[in-house]
């Protein structure tokens, strides 16, 4: 049976600057429980897709013009990224965002959102170091001496810190040694299946967002081109030649 859809894009055309025609109408849906992936080149409009999905166009003087997103039924176009907090979406954007002269713990700590009380917060703390070790081992670090890798592990887990039930996760790879982004697809994965956080990835790296995402959104232009199973698409012949890297 089909799982029930969290979000639903349908049609969004988004204009930046009054004038510049980014996304022509996309469309695309994430059940609940997945891993959705949004692929496709530089410029193909991934960041800007996600941008309209946790309403962060404005400060680039972006705007949806066009179509309706759903968050459960509920229309959130006109919601602020705190309200979508609220109501357990969480964006973790792309470039890591990680408070360079905080430790790793204190980043982590910015992420409670929420007023909540000092135990569950404690137990939120373990749960990500649970899943991230190696933030555990460099807690008291100031985040601008930590690696790349350790970086994007703070951001994912700076999100976690406020409970989601879906993370938008821009660009992971990026920057990080290929042994690094499988660690980190490794944790996402690992937090799809324990504790059921669903998600939606931008990436440019086809190959190893396919090995772990359930589904995919091929962009190209600010549309989207194909789109199918993760499966599916790793065996599809013009995924291999234009975004695999396989002639
Ligand atoms: P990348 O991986 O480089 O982030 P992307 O697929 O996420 O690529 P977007 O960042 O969404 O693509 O960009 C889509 C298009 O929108 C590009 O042509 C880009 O130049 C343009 N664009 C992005 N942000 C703005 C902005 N603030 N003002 C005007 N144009 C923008």
């Amino acid at each position: 049976d089909t799982p029930n859809i969290v979000l639903n894009v349908n049609g969004i055309e988004v204009i930046y600057n009054h004038v510049i025609l980014v996304l022509k109408g996309v469309s695309l849906q994430v059940p609940q429980g997945r891993i959705v992936a949004i692929l496709g080149g530089n410029g193909a409009g991934k960041t800007t897709t996600l941008r309209a999905i946790s309403n962060l166009l404005r400060g680039e003087r972006g705007e949806v013009t066009k179509g309706s997103i759903e968050l459960r039924g509920e229309r959130i176009e006109n919601l602020s990224p705190a309200d979508l907090v609220q109501r357990g979406v969480v964006q973790v954007m792309e470039g890591r965002h990680c408070f360079a002269h905080l430790t790793i713990e204190e980043n982590l700590l910015t992420g409670t959102y929420t007023r909540r009380d000092k135990a569950e917060i404690a137990a939120n703390l373990e749960k990500v170091y649970n899943y991230f070790p190696r933030l555990k081992t460099r807690r008291t670090s100031q985040a601008a001496y930590t690696s790349g890798g350790e970086q994007q592990m703070c951001a994912i887990g700076r999100a976690l810190m406020a409970n989601p039930s879906m993370v938008l996760l821009d660009e992971p790879s990026m920057g990080l040694a290929p042994q690094i982004v499988e660690e980190v697809f490794n944790i996402v994965k690992d937090l799809n299946e324990r504790e059921k956080v669903t998600f939606l990835l931008a990436e440019q790296n086809t190959n190893m967002a396919l090995k772990y995402a359930d589904y995919g959104y091929i962009m190209e232009s600010g549309r989207v081109v194909m789109d199918g199973a993760a499966s599916d698409l790793a065996n599809n012949e013009d995924v291999k030649e234009f975004y695999l890297g396989v002639g």
